[in-house]
């Protein structure tokens, strides 16, 4: 890919490469002509679009399942976005599409919430789980370097440790913060960072790993920086737009972005083109 197609879709004031694995965009630090994604304390990790994906649809089935179950009526989800969201929300969300009052469904909310993990395990075979490229290289480059691993999701917390432990990615990660008490992502993030702060120190530097335009502003609400991903619904532009630290078309297209080898591999650390300034608006 050309230099000029990737300065032109770079914002100003991004640097911006294409690696093997895919494009980077970076605000660079005065100096920096790398991106600095593996320099903060602590990671907190979206994992739907972010760490991995069910195309078997699981989880999202599980919703009308229960409402079924605890309410005697099915409910959609199509109205809803469901990415970036919680699981309160996108039931909050569906609820409201459906036109039923707050007063209607929330009383039974401790137990939708119970159906929906019950719904999930009880289908958990089904499940089809893909991890994203470069997820496992980059947790294991993070892990040997001492940085604290924890997901931050809007899964509540059975589901997303389910989802980890499945597609065996759940040794990586020693703490989480989920949407069980967080109908808002940005308050699910603010108390993955006090989990985050408490193992690695009080003024320990935390950053925001996500696919979502709301990744992004639930990492901005907290003052945290963010790293986003383009490997769930949102393009390496749009995300592009809102604006993340750092962009990657995906994690393996980050770990490319290295200035020496990776794990010795002769072919990482290989730029196809130069480091170019992102010229338009
Ligand atoms: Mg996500």
């Amino acid at each position: 890919m050309p230099n000029s197609v990737i300065a032109s879709s770079a914002p100003a004031g991004y640097v911006s490469l294409v690696t093997a694995q895919g494009r980077v965009a970076w605000r660079p630090c005065p100096h920096d002509s790398i991106p600095r994604w593996d320099q903060y304390d602590a990671y907190l990790f979206d994992i739907d679009g972010t760490l991995l994906r069910d195309p078997g649809r699981v989880h999202y089935n599980a919703f009308s399942k229960a409402c079924l179950e605890v309410l005697g009526h099915p409910l959609s989800l199509e109205p809803v976005t469901v990415a970036g969201s919680t699981d309160p929300r996108i039931l909050r969300d569906a609820f409201a599409a459906a036109g039923i009052a707050d007063e209607t469904w929330r009383p039974h909310l401790p137990r939708l919430l119970e159906a929906i993990c019950s719904a999930v395990e009880r289908q958990a075979a089904s499940m089809q789980l893909t991890i994203m490229p470069g997820v496992v290289d980059a947790l294991r480059h993070l892990a040997a370097a001492g940085k604290w691993l924890g997901v931050a999701t809007g899964n509540l917390e059975s589901i997303g440790w389910l989802k980890l432990e499945r597609s065996e990615l759940r040794q990586h990660f020693t703490f989480g913060g989920f949407s069980d008490a967080h109908e808002q992502r940005a308050d699910m993030i603010a108390a993955a960072a006090a989990a985050a702060r408490k193992l690695a120190g009080a003024h320990a530097s935390v950053v925001v790993v996500g696919d979502t335009p709301s990744d992004i502003e639930a990492a901005r609400a907290n003052a945290l920086p963010v790293i986003a991903v383009a490997t769930g619904h949102y393009s390496f532009d749009r995300l592009l737009e809102h604006p993340p630290d750092i962009c990657a078309e995906n994690l393996a297209a980050l770990l490319l972005a290295q200035p020496a080898p990776f794990n010795g591999s002769p072919t990482n650390g290989h730029m196809v083109n130069a480091v170019s300034k992102g010229t338009s608006a």
